[in-house]
């Protein structure tokens, strides 16, 4: 199902989407994008050596020295 929403756009940014092809297409891949950045991302403690999936941006090992103190690294 396709449905519609209106954006409002300032000067600069209307010239920006005049200039791509597909705006909606180019949209909606932005949101999927956005969607998969904060769930399907991979990241790394350095402290405890553990590879963590989800959207935290700290350590959630619990026995890690550094628990959710430690900003853990994107992979
Ligand atoms: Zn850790």
């Amino acid at each position: 199902m396709k449905r519609a929403i209106n954006i409002t756009l300032d000067d600069a940014t209307y010239r920006m989407a005049k200039q791509i092809p597909n705006f909606s297409e180019w949209v909606r891949n932005q949101l999927r994008s956005q969607r998969n950045k904060l769930t399907r991302t991979d990241r790394y403690c350095k402290h405890c050596d553990t590879t963590q999936h989800g959207i935290n941006k700290y350590c959630v090992n619990r026995v890690c020295s550094e628990y959710l103190m430690c900003e853990l690294e994107v992979l």
